[in-house]
């Protein structure tokens, strides 16, 4: 695949294919992922209704959305450009016994294959490491049913994001590995509405995903200056 073409990051993509055979390990470099996951999914679900909806996870990595997602009764497609953590996911149903459809595709190329095929979109954890973040936003916009919702997560760019998600998650706690964020790469909750508004979506809902490093726990809440969930919609 030539990714010069793409709206990917090689190095991001690679980032995610070194560290892929421990996805699936929740003490590992994905724990907050493994930790933020029944937050979120309740959110999409009170939202959404997951039982019988069709949804498009984009950059799905091993498939922790995705399948919890799926164990709430969505038929889901995972989709992502990096090659081992596809790999992973698709191993994981394995074990899990669910069901995903996992393919290797871009969101951009996805979106003119299948156009408002989809109730729902997630793109969770996944801006902030795409060049043209705006690019995959139009790409959600297009593969969404009017009516449907379209759901993001990423990381705020200001001081205390870049206090917390780059110095106290990489360097302090080492929740993450060195260089898994790029603060240049962070997106504010407006840019993100601008981008959505732009792509014919209505922002209905922000809010924020705090954590306590004393407690090891995740809330959501109004504090919206390091990570937030974004919900839109599609007019009819
Ligand atoms: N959304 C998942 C995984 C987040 S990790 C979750 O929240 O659990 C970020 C993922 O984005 C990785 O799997 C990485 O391979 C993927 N990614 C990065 N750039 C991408 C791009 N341009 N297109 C598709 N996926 C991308």
């Amino acid at each position: 695949m030539d990714t010069t073409t793409l709206n990917a990051d090689p190095a991001e993509l690679q980032k995610f294919g070194d560290l892929a055979h421990r996805w699936w390990d929740p003490q590992s470099e994905f724990k907050p992922l493994h930790d933020i996951n029944p937050l979120r999914l309740d959110w999409i679900d009170a939202a959404l209704g997951l039982n019988g909806k069709r949804v498009i996870d984009i950059g799905c990595g091993g498939g922790i959305l995705s399948e919890g997602m799926a164990s709430r009764g969505a038929t889901v497609t995972g989709i992502d450009l990096s090659e081992k953590p596809l790999g992973v996911a698709k191993l994981h149903l394995y074990e899990s016994g669910l069901t995903v459809d996992y393919r290797k595709i871009s969101a951009e190329a996805m979106a003119t294959a299948a156009p408002e095929s989809f109730d729902a979109v997630t793109c969770m954890e996944m801006l902030e490491h795409v060049p043209d973040p705006a690019s995959v936003v139009r790409a959600c916009a297009r593969l969404v049913k009017p009516g449907g919702h379209v759901f993001f997560s990423t990381l705020n760019r200001n001081l205390k994001s870049y206090v917390f998600a780059v110095v106290g998650a990489e360097y302090v706690l080492k929740l993450l590995p060195r260089g898994t964020h790029e603060y240049a790469r962070f997106i504010k909750p407006s840019e993100l509405a601008r981008f959505a508004r732009e792509a014919g979506l209505e922002t209905e809902a922000l809010i924020g995903m705090s954590y306590n490093p004393l407690t090891q726990r995740y809330w959501l809440g109004k504090d919206t200056d390091v990570n937030y969930l974004v919900r839109c919609s599609k007019p009819l």
